[in-house]
């Protein structure tokens, strides 16, 4: 991953602390302070409209439960924390941020607009009008002013640190992380930043226009996120996660005069299908593009469609690189892939029964190889012309036996 990607993957959460610091500074004196306090609100609505583009329960999880929780901050917690009721609805803030995120980590995603992103939604406002009518409750109050005897400071602290919440933080942002990395979606990601942005704000609750700050740069940053995922969506090919066909033909309008182009082919792919089974045929194509996407020499691959292949060489020629497309066919066909019983088609069909009688079917392993064909720009070519070259220059290959690459 090179460091543009990586300061492009990060800057959502660099965004968020840099309005912790603009905060903790108060470097923002220039700006309305009206304007400061209704930005949250307006970004949340661009925000809303457009997460609901994607449809997507989890994607609109974060906005409603920062936004109610923003209202709250303003309307009910601008008054010293040290009275006690104010304590006890900062508390159950935290408690139901806290919850909020942990089920809306947990739900599976199943869309929005359906009675299963009804039943979500409905339960994050239930969440919100507990809060806002019970947030001062005689039971409520008990309860909190029994954790204060037990805990110094939970009444007098500057900081919300006391030990309860502290657990209640603690446990959220590790249940969050862990879902994040098992299910590693952009959702995930987007419930972190909101979890991490909430915590600042919190911990430093007194500071002021902490919360407009902070949930702004909260916003702005799901905003880059969802931008982010757009692009994965729209220029990755979702089976290989190497570049797909927009990205190539973005990218062929983007060179100069002299590049080459190579069209590769998995040898027999059909056949393969239809011995060992579609997912195992799926399998292969993963390994089959990322030994392409490791090509060297410049070339940046693609996967043009079905079980086709794009390598792209700016600025260099056939011969040049020709050693580098000799290099992909070879490890190609040089590595094999490790069956288990169960993934082939035969054992699949025949496994229930067979189960019992033979429990552990033996371990295959399978291979396959690819054809290249690889053509060089030339004055009035366009790089469809260039394209069409190597393709014709592909089928070559295949007519000569396949497993070789030919060039102009
Ligand atoms: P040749 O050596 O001449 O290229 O023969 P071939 O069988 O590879 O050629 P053909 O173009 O007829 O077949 C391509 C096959 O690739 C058909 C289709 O089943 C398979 N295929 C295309 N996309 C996918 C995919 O995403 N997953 C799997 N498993 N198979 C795919
Ligand atoms: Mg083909
Ligand atoms: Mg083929």
């Amino acid at each position: 991953m090179s460091l543009i990607t990586i300061s492009w993957r990060l800057s959502p959460l660099f965004i968020i602390f840099v309005a912790f610091f603009l905060a903790r500074f108060n470097s923002l004196m220039l700006v309305d302070i009206d304007v400061l306090r209704a930005l949250p609100y307006l970004l949340a609505v661009v925000l809303f409209c457009f997460a609901a583009m994607f449809n997507r329960s989890r994607f609109i999880a974060p906005v409603v439960i920062t936004l109610f929780s923003y209202w709250f901050i303003r309307e009910r917690l601008q008054s010293p924390l040290i009275q006690e009721e104010v304590m006890a609805m900062f508390t159950g803030l935290n408690l139901l941020f806290c919850g909020q995120l942990i089920l809306s980590s947990l739900i599976p995603e199943k869309g929005m607009f359906n009675r299963i992103g009804f039943i979500f939604i409905s339960l994050l406002l239930l969440g919100d009008a507990l809060l806002w009518y019970y947030g001062t409750s005689s039971l409520w109050m008990g309860l909190l002013a029994d954790l204060a005897l037990q805990q110094d400071g939970l009444f007098e602290s500057r900081y919300w640190v006391n030990n309860a919440l502290l657990v209640v933080h603690a446990a959220t942002a590790l249940i969050l992380t862990l879902v994040a990395l098992l299910r590693r979606s952009v959702a995930d990601f987007a419930l972190m930043l909101t979890w991490l942005s909430g915590a600042i704000i919190f911990y430093d609750f007194s500071l002021e226009n902490v919360s407009p700050i902070c949930f702004s740069a909260l916003f702005l940053s799901l905003f880059l996120v969802f931008q982010q995922s757009n692009y994965q969506v729209t220029y990755k090919d979702a089976l290989t996660g190497i570049s797909g066909r927009r990205a190539l033909e973005d990218y062929l309008s983007t060179l100069g005069r002299h590049y080459s182009i190579a069209m590769l082919d998995v040898d027999h792919f059909k056949k393969f299908n239809d011995t060992y089974g579609h997912d195992v045929g799926d399998q292969v194509l993963k390994m089959v593009a990322s030994r392409i996407a490791k090509v060297e020499g410049g070339g940046k691959a693609f996967r043009y469609g079905g079980e086709e292949f794009t390598i792209v060489f700016n600025r260099r020629s056939s011969n040049d690189i020709f050693v580098y497309l000799e290099a992909v066919r070879t490890s190609i066909q040089d590595y094999h892939l490790t069956l288990r019983g169960d993934d082939r088609d035969g054992d699949r069909k025949a496994g229930k029964q067979q189960r019992g009688k033979s429990e552990k079917a033996a371990s295959k392993s399978v291979s396959v190889t690819i054809s290249i064909g690889v053509a060089d720009s030339a004055s009035r070519m366009t790089p469809k012309d260039v394209v069409k070259t190597a393709d014709d220059l592909l089928y070559k290959a295949k007519e000569a036996g396949r497993n070789c690459t030919i060039k102009a």
